[in-house]
């Protein structure tokens, strides 16, 4: 090889959704801003993993000449709760992911909530980890070489629990390490080997189009080093939901372009193993998405997103204090409670993740951790009671601009949950205590002013109107609305864009929001004189 590049390009995709289903029911409610899907779970898997599982290599004509599975020589990690949901909703789409895997080994794993490993109780993060390498070898067949942490979200302490469990790599931005290994080199710290993805590339991929040009991407990837492999790493759903089409990039990237240029593609395993590691010295208590360490996930540290200004984020502490009070008596039930049912408490949570990724596993695992003749349904309750207890610190809640939103709403109805089968057994959390916290937490929606409304709101015990706010308005019905406004105002293109919206939401969407834009329109047309208003009208429902 005459060029300098490097031996070797890996694209990462972090496959994760926020959790969506009621903890009670197991079902996901109808999302209206997902229309014309039910929800955003199907919409982003339409969007993005069914395109990848099925991407399509083009010629030059725009013709399909192929057909491939992205997951056959992506990295990914395929978040444990996403996995589930896929499983039950898009078989065919989990099956090809789990193909992509055996054919090229290229998944890792990822903690099974997607909770921010420093900042959770030591013991917790330990479950979180092991529950999340149980449903990768269950689903993958094999052990997992390398995991996903949640937001990239690390600290020594982390580096050290995941060598204790015998994981090999995890992927970092190049501000999370003291020493950056040079291009193409796999760093190492703790005992842990660190893959230092290229930040401004990675970047690139996700707010920019360099997916369009392969060839340059792949010239741009790959020459910056002089051998070894060089990665990067966004959020999948990029590929797809975000940039609509980019999945055809990663295919003609990865099935293409790479290979004509005698480049491997992975798998990033292989890969990190048969490095020679460069010691980075240790790594920052940080994240991907917060600068100011852990500051997202705990307190006003700035960082929000989709939010005005003047609002803030002070709501974060108290929400991460209530939910730490509920935990820790939740803990304490759990400890003493268990001594009744299990040989060691603390061991039947650690394994209690077979059970969870494979339900008929249960038998199993009572024989390996329940105590002979004492009741099952005691360990069932309390394992339950721990798993929603942990699933309450989903990062999710703490992610964006305000309190009063589903992700609350769901971190809220999982200590809840954890309560409520703590009832079932005659103990009792204290509810009101944490409620005390949060009427400290206060929200930047007038409607629902501090977390104790949030909470009220997320266990159905709040007026129905309150939640049309805390959606935020339904995105659909207030484009028509909207649409059909400027329509009105004399702009033809809005007319044109209202009657697509209509046609493709009409039966999604709430009746109320077309009633309110035909009588906009009824107004405006009750003098006769607006025939432009007229092919409108039509598609609202008015005879000619
Ligand atoms: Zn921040």
């Amino acid at each position: 090889v005459d060029s300098v590049t490097a031996d070797a390009i890996v694209i990462h995709g972090h496959m994760y959704q926020p959790p969506r289903a009621d903890p009670r029911t197991g079902v996901v409610p109808y999302e209206p801003t997902a229309a014309p899907y039910h929800d955003w779970n199907l919409r982003i898997t339409d969007e993005c993993y069914r395109p990848n599982a099925f991407a399509r290599i083009l010629d030059g004509q725009g013709r399909i000449v192929r057909i491939v599975n992205n997951f056959e020589r992506m990295s990914f990690n395929l978040g444990p709760t996403l996995a589930h949901w896929l499983d039950a909703n898009a078989p065919d789409v989990a099956a090809r992911i789990v193909q992509g895997d055996r054919v090229g080994a290229t998944a890792i794993a990822q903690p099974f909530h997607h909770v921010i490993i420093p900042l959770a109780d030591p013991r917790d993060a330990r479950t979180e980890i092991l529950w999340g390498i149980a449903d990768f070898e269950y689903r993958f067949g094999r052990r997992p070489l390398g995991i996903w942490l949640p937001e990239t979200g690390i600290d020594s302490a982390t580096l050290e629990l995941l060598a204790d469990l015998g994981i090999v790599f995890t992927i970092v931005a190049p501000g999370q390490v003291h020493a950056l290994p040079p291009v193409g080199a796999i760093g190492a710290s703790h005992g842990v080997r660190l893959v230092v993805y290229d930040g401004p590339l990675s970047q690139q991929i996700a707010f920019g189009d360099v997916m369009n040009d392969t060839r340059t991407f792949v010239d741009h990837l790959s020459g910056g080093a002089d051998g070894g492999t060089v990665t990067v790493a966004t959020d999948m759903e990029t590929f797809g939901h975000h940039h609509c089409g980019a999945e055809r990039g990663v295919a003609h990237a990865l099935f293409v372009v790479a290979p004509d240029r005698g480049i491997s593609v992975g798998p990033l395993g292989a890969l990190v193993q048969a490095a020679t590691p460069v010691d980075v010295v240790d790594v920052y208590t940080s994240a991907w998405s917060c600068a100011h360490g852990l500051g997202r996930w705990q307190i006003d540290c700035g960082c929000s997103s989709d939010g005005p200004d003047e609002w803030n984020q002070r709501w974060r502490t108290p929400l991460r204090l209530a939910l730490n009070l509920l935990r820790d008596h939740a803990v304490e039930v759990f400890e003493r409670r268990g001594k009744e049912v299990f040989n060691d408490s603390w061991l039947a949570r650690d394994a209690y993740g077979i059970v969870l990724a494979d339900p008929s596993r249960w038998d199993d695992f009572v024989i390996a951790h329940v105590q002979p003749l004492v009741s099952e349904s005691l360990a069932d309750v309390l394992l339950r009671s721990q798993q929603s207890t942990l699933a309450s610190f989903t990062s999710c809640a703490w992610f964006f601009a305000d309190l009063a939103r589903r992700e609350i709403a769901i971190v809220m109805q999982e200590a809840n949950r954890s309560a409520e089968l703590l009832r079932s057994i005659s103990e009792e959390l204290p509810i009101e205590q944490a409620l005390q916290i949060l009427d400290g937490a206060h929200s930047n929606d007038p409607a629902l002013p501090t977390g104790r409304d949030v909470w009220h709101w997320a266990l159905g015990e709040a007026p129905v109107a309150a939640a049309g706010t805390i959606d935020g308005e339904d995105a659909v019905q207030t484009l028509i609305e909207r649409l059909v406004a400027e329509a009105i105002a004399g702009d033809s293109a809005a007319s044109v864009q209202a009657q697509a919206v209509i046609d493709l939401a009409v039966d999604r969407t709430d009746r109320v929001a077309l009633d309110r834009a035909q009588n906009a329109l009824y107004a405006a047309r009750s003098d006769g004189s607006r025939p432009d208003l007229d092919a409108l009208a039509g598609m609202l429902g008015f005879a000619v």
